[in-house]
C-alpha cells in the first residue's frame, strides 16, 4: 500500500510514523537530546556534510535535525502535498525564515494589506530596515497585484484567509500572475489548515503555518511549519539553522499529537462557526459579520470555489454602540475565553479596540448550542 495512495485522514494519522527498532514503541518518542554521538570520528565527519545539506535523516545536532522534528516534517509535507517541509521555533520564525530565504537588499516584496500584526511589523519595519522594499496592496484585486509588480519584485506574500479581517484571495489567479512574472508565491495558510485548502495544488511556491493554531488545536504550544519544493525548503532550512529558531523535539511531539486529529477537528470548527455566524447576522445589535460561509461575505464566489471542504472557524464581527458596547458583551460571554490567539478546541474571544472595535472569535468545537447561548445570554447583557 503506497501512502500517497492514502486519503488526506489516513496519512494525518500514518504518515512518517514508524514502530521504533529498537523497543518496539508504538508512538513516535519525543528524541529530547541535544546531540547525537557517532562510533567513528570519519562517521562523525560525514555526518556533518550531510546534515548541513540536508540530507534525510541525518542527525548530527538537534538545530539541524532531529527524528521526532523529521516524522512532523513528513506529516506536513504530505498533508500539503509538497516535496518536502520543516518546521521552526514559532510560526513568526516559519514567516521570518521563509521571507529571507527568498529576498535580498534591494527587493520588493508584494503582500497584502490585511495581515497578522507581527508579520505586518516584520515587513513594514524589521525587513525594511534591512533594504527590502514592501508594499501592502489590496490583493483581493487583481488588476492591483498586476500593476504594482516592479522590475525588482520578487516575491508575492499573503495569507489564505486574512487575519483579522477574512479576506480572502483568489489563489489560483494570483499564482497565474506569479508564474507569469516569475515571482515567488508565498501564501500563509495558518486560518484555513491543509485540511480546507492545499495552497501548493492551486499554484503557490510555498505554504506556512502557525502551528501554534489550528494544526496543533491544543492551545498548548507554539510552533511554525514551511512546505514546498525541497530546493527552496532547504534553503528555508539553512536560515532556521543560521537564525537559531529551530523548535524543541517535545514541542515537535505535541504538534504531532495534535495533527493527527485535524481532520476531526476541522469540520467540527466549519460547522460551528457557520452556525454561529449565522445566528450574529440575524442578531440587530450586531453592525457586520464576515465568514466565508455567509452570502454576505465581499469574496463569496470565491469561497464557493476555493473552500469546497468549509469556511474554517474564524469569525469577525463588529457591535454597533463603539468600544463600551463591545467591551460590555465580550465581559459578558462566560464560555468564550477573552484571548489573542486562534485554532484551539476551545472557543476564544479577542475584542480589538486598537482595529475599529471589531471582534475576533474564534470558534471552538464545543457543543454548537452552548456557544450560541453563550452569546445569546451575552447579548442580552447589552
Ligand atoms: C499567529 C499567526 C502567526 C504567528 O504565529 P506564532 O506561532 O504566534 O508565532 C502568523 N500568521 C498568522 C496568520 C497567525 O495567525
Amino acid at each position: 500500500m503506497t501512502k500517497e495512495k492514502l486519503h488526506f485522514e489516513t496519512r494525518a494519522i500514518h504518515e512518517g510514523e514508524n514502530i521504533d527498532p529498537v523497543t518496539g514503541a508504538l508512538n513516535t518518542p519525543i528524541y529530547q537530546t541535544s546531540t547525537f554521538a557517532f562510533e567513528t570520528a570519519k562517521e562523525l565527519e560525514t555526518e556533518i556534510v550531510d546534515a548541513m545539506s540536508w540530507v534525510p535523516e541525518s542527525f548530527l545536532y538537534s538545530r539541524t535535525g532531529n527524528p521526532t522534528t523529521s516524522v512532523l516534517e513528513k506529516k506536513i509535507a504530505s498533508l500539503e502535498n509538497a516535496e518536502d517541509a520543516t518546521v521552526t521555533a514559532t510560526g513568526m520564525a516559519a514567516v521570518s525564515t521563509t521571507l529571507m530565504s527568498l529576498l535580498n537588499a534591494g527587493d520588493h516584496c508584494l503582500a497584502s494589506d490585511d495581515l497578522f500584526i507581527v508579520t505586518h511589523s516584520l515587513l513594514d519595519d524589521v525587513l525594511r530596515s534591512k533594504g527590502i522594499d514592501v508594499e501592502q496592496i489590496d490583493v483581493t484585486d487583481l488588476s492591483n497585484i498586476e500593476k504594482s509588480i516592479k522590475e525588482n519584485t520578487k516575491a508575492i506574500y499573503i495569507e489564505a484567509l486574512s487575519n483579522p479581517h477574512l479576506d480572502l484571495a483568489d489563489i489560483p489567479a494570483i499564482a497565474e500572475i506569479a508564474k507569469k512574472h516569475n515571482l515567488y508565491f508565498i501564501v500563509d495558510n495558518t486560518f484555513l489548515s491543509p485540511f480546507l485548502l492545499r495552497p501548493l495544488d492551486l499554484g503557490a511556491d510555498l505554504v506556512l503555518h502557525s502551528a501554534t493554531k489550528y494544526i496543533a488545536g491544543h492551545g498548548d504550544a507554539l510552533a511554525g511549519a514551511i512546505a514546498g519544493r525541497k530546493e527552496l525548503i532547504d534553503k528555508v532550512r539553512y536560515y532556521n539553522d543560521n537564525l537559531g529558531t529551530a523548535i524543541s523535539p517535545f514541542v515537535s511531539w505535541l504538534i504531532l499529537r495534535g495533527i493527527r486529529t485535524l481532520h476531526l477537528r476541522m469540520p467540527a470548527h466549519c460547522k460551528n462557526a457557520q452556525a454561529v455566524a449565522e445566528f450574529l447576522e440575524s442578531k440587530e445589535e450586531v453592525e457586520f459579520v464576515t465568514y466565508p460561509g455567509l452570502e454576505s461575505h465581499p469574496q463569496y464566489e470565491t469561497s464557493k470555489k476555493l473552500l469546497t471542504n468549509g469556511c474554517g472557524g474564524m469569525i469577525t464581527f463588529r457591535l454597533h454602540g463603539g468600544k463600551e458596547v463591545m467591551e460590555k458583551f465580550v465581559d459578558s460571554v462566560k464560555l468564550a475565553a477573552i484571548a489573542v490567539s486562534l485554532g484551539d478546541v476551545r472557543t476564544l474571544i479577542y475584542p480589538k479596540s486598537s482595529n475599529a472595535n471589531i471582534i475576533r472569535f474564534s470558534v471552538g468545537c464545543e457543543a454548537t448550542e452552548d456557544i450560541i447561548a453563550d452569546l445569546e445570554q451575552a447579548f442580552k447583557q447589552l
